[in-house]
Parts: structure tokens; C-alpha cells; sequence
């Protein structure tokens, strides 16, 4: 099993932010201007003496879903394609939207393991509301706050075990 694992998810759900978080450095431009196109970055991090790449797919920042919708299958495509692990990133602030069912079917159809991750559970009342993540059918819902870094130590076990 290889260990490149990748952070997909729609706009402004906090991927740049959670990679920057995961990697300990603000590489990743979080919440920029709509509009501007980014490459993918890339990052090594370290954890219970592991090494594994993350990769945050969200070069592709759009300031419209459907902008977003034409892109979608070529950028999912390709982090499922380089990824032995995926980081499915919903936002539990804003629930489920139609982008996040459209990202869950072509995970739910790929072979790679996926962890749904309930981001910007801020606090612990945030974490019964990612209960509907479990509809996507891939698997329990990982809480975490990308901003104050909760749950995270847990995401990055799991994504350890997962490897
Ligand atoms: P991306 O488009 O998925 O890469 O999302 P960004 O990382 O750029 O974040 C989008 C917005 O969500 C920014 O304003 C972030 O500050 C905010 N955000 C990210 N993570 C969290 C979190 O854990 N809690 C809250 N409340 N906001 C967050
Ligand atoms: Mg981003």
C-alpha cells in the first residue's frame, strides 16, 4: 500500500485549511479569491512515527457550483487516481449540499478507501448534526474543527491505520 492521501470535498468546506493544519504550515492559500486557479498542493506529514503525502486538491477554487459541477469529475478523478487514500471533506455548518452528493457517488464507486470528515464541528453540539453524513454511505463521519484543530490527532490515527 502506497501512502499518498488526498483531500477532496467542494468549495470553501475547509480542505486548505486542514491541510494546513495536517502539515503544520499555511502552504495552502485558504478561502482565496473566487475565481483564481491554483495548482495542487502538495505536503509530507509525519504521525505515530509514519510518514504519508497529503495532497489538497482545491487549486480549483470557482466562485460558482456550477463551474465547480464541470470540473468535479476531472479533479475527484484525478485524487482518486494518484490516491491510496481519500479525505471526503463536508462542512457540518452547512450541511449536506447537492456538490457533496455528487462527490459521495463517485467515491462511493471507486475502489480507494475514503474517510468522510464532518469539518467545522467547532464544538462538540456541531457533532450529533454530522450524523447525516452517514447517508453518503461511506462510513462514520470523523468530526473535526480544521480552525481549532479538534479531533484532528484521531483523523490522523485512523488515516495512520487506514495506510
Ligand atoms: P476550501 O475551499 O475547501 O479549501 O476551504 P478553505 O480552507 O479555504 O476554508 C473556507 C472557509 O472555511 C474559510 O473562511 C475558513 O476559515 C473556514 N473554515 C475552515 N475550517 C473551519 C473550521 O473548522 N471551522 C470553521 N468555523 N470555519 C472553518
Ligand atoms: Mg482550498
Amino acid at each position: 500500500m502506497g501512502n499518498i492521501v488526498a483531500i477532496v470535498g467542494r468549495p470553501n468546506v475547509g480542505k486548505s485549511t486542514l491541510f494546513n493544519r495536517l502539515i503544520g504550515t499555511r502552504q495552502a492559500i485558504v478561502n482565496e479569491e473566487a475565481g483564481t486557479t491554483r495548482d495542487r498542493q502538495y505536503g509530507k506529514v509525519e504521525w505515530g512515527g509514519r510518514e504519508f503525502s497529503l495532497v489538497d486538491t482545491g487549486g480549483w477554487v470557482v466562485n460558482s457550483e456550477d463551474v465547480f459541477e464541470e470540473e468535479i469529475n476531472k479533479q475527484v478523478g484525478i485524487a482518486i487516481e494518484e490516491a491510496d487514500l481519500i479525505l471526503f471533506v463536508v462542512d457540518v455548518l452547512n450541511g449536506i449540499t447537492d456538490l457533496d452528493v455528487e462527490v459521495a457517488e463517485i467515491l462511493r464507486r471507486c475502489k480507494k478507501p475514503v474517510i468522510v470528515v464532518s469539518n467545522k464541528a467547532d464544538n462538540f453540539e456541531m457533532h450529533a448534526a454530522a450524523a447525516e453524513f452517514y447517508s453518503f454511505g461511506l462510513g462514520d463521519p470523523y468530526c473535526i474543527s480544521a480552525i481549532n484543530g479538534s479531533g484532528t490527532g484521531d483523523l490522523l490515527d485512523k488515516i495512520i491505520a487506514s495506510l
